[in-house]
């Protein structure tokens, strides 16, 4: 917990703090924008045309659809400084890490399981003065930890150093393979690997991170993600069989 200073405090007098999904003021997020966080997780890779190609196909859960006030609520944690939202998402991740860990059995077999996070560029975890791809990486950990599956962060995903000026944060992502580089250490293996990202859209990058990690001990058993848009046209996700109504 920060605790704010004189100048966030006297800002605060300036600028109210308000919900990031719908401007209503005097709260740090309002209860109608919660509510969707404490949704179980629903699969989503349907609507993620990018995720087709691979072989085996990866199973994607998802917290939340990504309406408008889900992306302001991401979108002010991420790229606002709103970090105060962590304590928003990060739980939220961490319960549909703890509902999916059933599902995560058979692929697992005995060995715990890596969670692994699609990194952010250098310069933007630099910049916000915190790693949070590594942050929702160990609410996941942490959440399969909960459902009983032994779990860690694994953050065996590097962007590259170099900069190309003018291509934004995720098209550098998903430039080409060259860009990526993975450090796993001593794992020994093969590992099962709980892919974990902000968001899925076309599912490029889960897709580029599951195709960066062929070849290592890691091996892509599904993704947890905080949003997904559904693809054009699409008729949204399914449920998976199981999958409880509702969380605790
Ligand atoms: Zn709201």
């Amino acid at each position: 917990m920060e605790y704010p200073g004189p100048v966030a405090r006297l800002a605060r007098l300036v600028v109210p703090v308000a919900c990031p999904g719908c401007g209503l003021v005097d709260v740090r997020w309002c209860e109608g924008c919660e509510a969707p966080w404490w949704e179980p997780p629903l699969r989503c890779e349907t609507g993620a045309p990018r995720l087709d190609a691979l072989d085996p196909p990866l199973p994607v859960w998802s917290v939340a659809e990504l309406d408008g006030p889900v992306h302001g609520t991401i979108a002010a944690w991420k790229d606002a400084g709103r970090r105060d939202l962590g304590a928003l998402v990060a739980p939220a991740l961490r319960r549909a890490a703890a509902a999916v860990a059933p599902a995560l059995a058979a692929a697992r077999a005995s060995s715990p399981v890596a969670v692994v996070p699609c990194p952010a560029r250098a310069a933007h975890t630099r910049r916000r003065g915190v790693d949070l791809p590594l942050t929702l990486a160990r609410a996941a950990a942490a959440g399969l930890a909960d459902a009983g599956t032994p779990a860690r962060e694994v953050a065996a995903l590097l962007p590259s150093r170099g900069a190309s000026r003018g291509a934004g944060d995720r098209g550098r992502w998903r430039a080409g393979p060259a860009r990526v580089r993975v450090a796993v250490g001593r794992l020994g293996g093969p590992v099962p690997a709980l892919l974990v990202d902000d968001v899925v859209t076309t599912g490029a990058t889960l897709a580029r991170a599951a195709g960066a990690l062929a070849g290592s001990p890691l091996v892509p058993v599904g993704a947890l993600v905080l949003a997904s848009a559904p693809a054009p046209g699409e008729v949204l996700r399914v449920r998976p069989a199981g999958a409880p109504s509702a969380l605790g």
